[in-house]
């Protein structure tokens, strides 16, 4: 068995010299592009690769990269929030739209945009997220967010009307948004509509909650004393500068439980905000898909 598998061994590496000898025109197609990023992982591809630039061995090392993300997608123990998390299942549209690829999270081109990424930011190029890297994508995630969170004066708030509201039957006060961040929405809500087809019944992505006064958060934070530090911060919360909205993607609209989080990131409205929003100014809190933060 084991002069077998040196045997291979050999054979795979006579394999690498002779296809780093060759180069591919730079043409080939990208596969089979849009594979369900969800669903259960079609197979992996074979070892030899026609993919431009790839040599064998770099290719069974990517093959090798996706079984492994196929494991740690589900798998990876991780904390966030003072939390126990359990794999990165729930970040799938939001990886596709950060590593710029379209294809399957389990699949040997998802671990070779990985791999870019990773050298990108200077981590080891494995093309796997395991703790380390996964923890840096969460870093870099992190690192995008609104950095000012000084609160809102008044006159930086316009109330918006109720029909913008995910309850329509909200307070005025509680209807305050940042002058600029409600002028960005509402374009984005336009482009939006159209590419979505929204009726004016949807309720998607409608304002959930935007500007929150220091007392109404205290007030929120005592209802649910269990939300952790992940969820509603006491006392540098970005909803307090106006620039925060929460928005309905679907689901329970604002629970963190995974199983909801399921849903709503597999959502249209979720999978348009993350393809869209940025070109508008907002950037996702990746943990909550229905926090967006307006950063101009
Ligand atoms: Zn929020």
């Amino acid at each position: 068995m084991k002069n077998r598998r040196v045997h291979l061994l050999v054979v795979i590496v006579a394999l690498a010299t002779a296809a780093a000898v060759v180069t591919f025109a730079p043409r080939g197609s990208r596969g089979q592009s849009r594979t369900s990023k969800s669903g259960p992982p079609s197979r992996v591809k074979s070892t030899v690769s026609t993919r431009p630039g790839n040599t064998a061995a770099a290719s069974s090392t990517l093959t090798a990269a996706a079984a492994r993300n196929q494991v740690l997608r589900d798998e990876l123990t991780w904390t966030f929030g003072g939390k126990q998390q359990r794999g990165w299942y729930l970040y799938d549209t939001l990886l596709a739209e950060t590593l710029d690829t379209d294809e399957s999270p389990v699949s040997a081109d998802f671990a070779d945009a990985v791999t870019k990424w990773q050298k990108r930011r200077g981590l080891s190029a494995t093309g796997v997220f395991d703790e380390n890297s996964w923890m840096g994508m969460v870093a870099y995630w992190q690192g995008n967010r609104l950095k000012n969170r000084t609160t809102a004066t008044p006159d930086q708030l316009v109330t918006a009307p109720p029909g913008d509201f995910y309850d329509p039957s909200r307070a005025a006060e509680l209807r305050q948004v940042e002058r600029a961040t409600y002028d960005a929405y509402l374009k984005m809500i336009a482009a939006a509509s159209d590419d979505l087809k929204l009726s004016a019944k949807d309720r998607s992505l409608k304002i959930i909650s935007a500007f929150r006064s220091r007392e109404y958060q205290e007030q929120l934070r005592r209802k649910s004393p269990n939300a952790g530090s992940a969820g509603l911060a006491v006392n540098n919360s970005p909803h307090f500068t106006g620039r925060a909205l929460d928005l309905y993607v679907g689901g329970d609209p604002v629970d963190t439980k995974d199983a909801n989080r399921a849903i709503q990131v597999n959502t249209p409205a979720y999978k348009w905000l993350v393809r869209n929003a940025e070109k508008f100014g907002f950037r996702p809190y990746f943990y909550e898909p229905w926090h967006w933060e307006y950063v101009k």
